[in-house]
């Protein structure tokens, strides 16, 4: 198992990614504190947007600030030791969006970013530019180069807004009816996607939002093609444990596309791979040992594991628990 590819938003797909680096580097170590495992994450981009003049890209930042160990552990997202003043010069200009404040070492990763697209270059090849200061020892492949952004249309009066303006502004408070990927039937996998899905010893999908972090990815034409046809195992870690989401809101976004907040619901949603759908394995926590039952019966196999990841040794054994899951597919 040399290439692992992983399906991943931001932070929760960060989190996880940290425990399959630590398990990499254990059990295929490269002597140098590395690891010859290549891994390589296919991350949602529908939350970017341009904002004062910059192309943010959060779910790639979180990852890429997480795994370089740069990232405020305590708040959750960002930079550690941020400072806003950048912010408040803005907020005095009445520039951006007053409820969307940026730290000021992040910005200096926006105008880095903005400052490579802007010459010529496309995400993918823009990213791996800015990776080249943090070793982080993943390959980061945004979806795809193309500015497909999630907007959300409100149940309320049918209003339309980008999805960080729900999530963030309103804190997806406002019922929402339809998530809305503008622009995606025109959009293509960035450069390396479909050939690390093929590739694949095994594929993971991270215990992120089903919805607008790895719904938004298969959203994309020709990943979900793709990930029906890899000879690799697939392999998908819960969101939910014990009926809740671990962090963030992400139960207001299953609600909207008609699925219950349950470890099972979601692995029905994603389907077994064997009747059209995306898994051949879902792993579900200690407290929903009860519904194993009912993932079975929708043909994926099933593994009761604890899916709390509190820090980067537990990240590391769910990672492990993954990646044996996988082997037991494989020996079917
Ligand atoms: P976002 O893009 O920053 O919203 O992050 P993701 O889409 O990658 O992940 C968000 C999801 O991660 C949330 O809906 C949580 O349910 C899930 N999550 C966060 N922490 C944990 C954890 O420790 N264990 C599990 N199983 N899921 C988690
Ligand atoms: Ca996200």
């Amino acid at each position: 198992m040399t290439h692992i590819t992983v399906l991943s938003g931001g932070v929760g797909g960060a989190r996880f990614l940290r425990g399959v680096r630590a398990w990499a580097r254990q059990t295929h170590p490269d002597g140098a504190g590395g690891s010859t495992a290549h891994i390589t994450a296919i991350v949602n981009t529908g939350d970017d947007m341009w904002l004062t003049g910059l192309r943010i890209t959060p779910d790639l930042d979180s990852i890429m600030y997480t795994l370089a160990g740069a990232n405020d552990e305590e708040r959750g997202w960002g930079r550690v030791g941020e400072t806003e003043r950048v912010s408040g010069e803005l907020k005095a200009y009445g520039v951006g969006w007053p409820w969307f404040t940026l730290g000021d070492l992040d910005i200096g990763t926006h105008l880095a970013r903005t400052h490579f697209l802007r010459s010529g270059m496309s995400l993918s090849a823009a990213t791996e530019r800015i990776l080249q200061r943090w070793d982080i020892g993943v390959r980061l492949l945004p979806m795809t180069d193309d500015e497909v952004e999630t907007h959300v249309v409100s149940d309320i009066d049918g209003t339309e807004m980008h999805f960080q303006e729900w999530w963030t502004r309103h804190r997806a408070s406002i019922p929402a009816r339809e998530f809305r990927q503008l622009d995606v039937e025109r959009s293509t996998p960035a450069p390396g996607v479909l050939d690390a899905i093929a590739a694949a010893d095994v594929v993971l999908v991270a215990p992120s939002n089903p919805v607008v972090s790895i719904g938004t990815i298969l959203g994309i034409p020709g990943i979900r093609a793709a990930l029906a046809a890899t000879s690799a195992p697939v392999v998908g870690v819960s969101p939910i444990i014990n009926g809740s989401v671990v962090r963030g809101m992400a139960d207001a976004c299953l609600q909207t596309i008609g699925v219950a907040t349950a470890a099972d619901s979601v692995a029905v949603h994603y389907g077994s791979r064997a009747a059209g759908g995306l898994l051949d394995a879902w792993l579900i926590d200690e407290a929903d040992a009860a519904v194993a039952s009912h993932v079975e019966a929708a043909g994926i196999a099933t593994t009761v594991v604890p899916l709390w990841m509190r820090d980067v040794p537990t990240a590391k054994q769910l990672a492990a628990d993954a990646m044996d899951a996988a082997t037991r597919v494989r020996s079917l």
